[in-house]
C-alpha cells in the first residue's frame, strides 16, 4: 500500500496488530481514518493492507506525521521498545500529536511511559475492557485518563473502536481501573473453575450448577459464560490465559505497592502457572480449570 493523503478524520498509527490491535485498526479504517500499522511480525500488519492500511517497517515510520499514535502491545516492555530507540515512534511523532496507550501494562509501566511521553507528546492512558469479539464489533469500553485538553483530539478515535469511553480525571486511573476489573475477572474465573471441580467431585452435573446460579442473583453473565466454556471444554481464546495471568500479577504488584494483600489472587496465580505449564497459555482464561487435571 502506498502512502495516502491525510483524510479529514486524520492520520492514526496503530502499533501492534495482534488479536486486539488488528480489529481496532480495521474499525478505524471503516470510520474514515488514515491508518498506518506496524507489527513486530510483519505478516500480521500486512493482513491489514487489503483493508486500506499503510504498512510501516518501523514504529518510527508508522508514527510519522500522525495526529494520534496508539499502542496495543503485549506489555510495558514491548510498548517501551516500540516507542524508544532509533526506530522508535517517539523519534517521528509530531509534538502536537497524542500517544494513546491502550495495552494493559500496569501502574509502574504506565508511569514510566507517561514520563517518556512528557518530553515529546501528549499522553492518554486508555486501556480497554472487552475481548476480541467486542473489539471486532467496535464495542470496547475505553478506560481513559489524561490531560483534559487532549480529549477532543482522541474522542473520535475512541468512538470508532468503543461503545463507551469512561473518562477519569486523575492520570493513570484508566490503568488503575483496568487492573481492578481484571482482578475481579481472575477471581470470578478461578471461583467458577474450582466450583465446577467441586460439583463434579460431589457427583453432581455441572450443568445443574450453571442452571441454578443462572436463575439467581449469583449468576454473573461473565462467570456463566466461562462456566459453559469449562463444561464444554471449549477454550477458544477470547481473552488468553497468559494475558489474564499477566494482569493478575500486575494487580498483585500494585497491591504490594499499597501494602495490601490479595490472598485469592496470589493463590490463583500458582494454579494458573500449572495450567500454563501444561500448554494452556494461549487458550482462553477458562482453561484455568485445567490446573489440577
Ligand atoms: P496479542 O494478540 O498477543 O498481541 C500482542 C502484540 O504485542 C503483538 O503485536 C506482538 O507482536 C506484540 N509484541 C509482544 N512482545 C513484543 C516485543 N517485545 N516487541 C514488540 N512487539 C511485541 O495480544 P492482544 O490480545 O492483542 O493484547 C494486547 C494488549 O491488550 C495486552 O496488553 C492485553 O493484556 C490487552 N488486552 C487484551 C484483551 C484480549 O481479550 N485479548 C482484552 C483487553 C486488553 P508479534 O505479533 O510479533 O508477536
Amino acid at each position: 500500500m502506498t502512502e495516502q493523503a491525510k483524510t479529514e478524520k486524520g492520520r492514526v498509527a496503530v502499533l501492534g496488530c495482534g488479536v486486539m490491535g488488528a480489529p481496532m485498526a480495521r474499525n478505524l479504517l471503516r470510520a474514515g481514518f488514515e491508518v498506518r500499522v506496524w507489527n513486530r511480525t510483519r505478516e500480521k500488519a500486512e493482513a491489514l493492507a487489503g483493508h486500506g492500511a499503510f504498512v510501516a517497517s518501523t514504529p518510527a515510520e508508522a508514527a510519522s506525521g500522525t495526529d494520534v499514535t496508539l499502542t496495543m502491545l503485549a506489555d510495558g516492555a514491548a510498548v517501551e521498545a516500540a516507542m524508544t530507540g532509533p526506530a522508535g515512534a517517539l523519534t517521528t511523532l509530531p509534538s502536537d500529536a497524542v500517544w494513546v496507550q491502550m495495552s494493559t501494562v500496569g501502574l509502574s509501566a504506565t508511569q514510566r511511559l507517561a514520563r517518556l511521553a512528557d518530553e515529546h507528546v501528549g499522553f492518554v492512558d486508555a486501556p480497554v475492557s472487552g475481548s476480541s469479539e467486542p473489539a471486532e464489533r467496535g464495542e470496547l469500553l475505553v478506560l481513559a485518563s489524561g490531560g483534559p485538553t487532549l480529549r477532543p483530539q482522541v474522542q473520535p478515535l475512541f468512538d470508532a473502536i468503543g461503545r463507551h469511553t469512561l473518562w477519569l480525571d486523575r492520570p493513570g486511573d484508566g490503568s488503575r481501573l483496568k487492573l481492578v476489573l481484571n482482578n475481579w475477572l481472575a477471581v470470578l474465573t478461578e471461583g467458577m473453575a474450582e466450583t465446577i471441580s467441586l460439583t463434579t467431585a460431589l457427583g453432581l452435573d455441572p450443568d445443574l450448577l450453571l442452571k441454578t446460579i443462572a436463575a439467581t442473583p449469583l449468576g454473573s453473565a461473565y462467570a456463566l459464560a466461562k462456566g459453559r466454556a469449562m463444561v464444554n471444554n471449549d477454550f477458544t481464546a477470547g481473552f488468553p490465559l497468559h494475558h489474564a495471568n499477566k494482569d493478575a500479577r500486575l494487580a498483585l504488584e500494585a497491591a504490594g505497592l499499597e501494602r495490601i494483600e490479595l490472598p485469592l489472587t496470589e493463590a490463583l496465580l500458582k494454579r494458573w502457572a500449572q495450567a500454563i505449564s501444561k500448554g494452556h497459555g494461549n487458550d482462553d482464561v477458562a482453561a484455568a480449570i485445567n490446573a489440577a487435571h
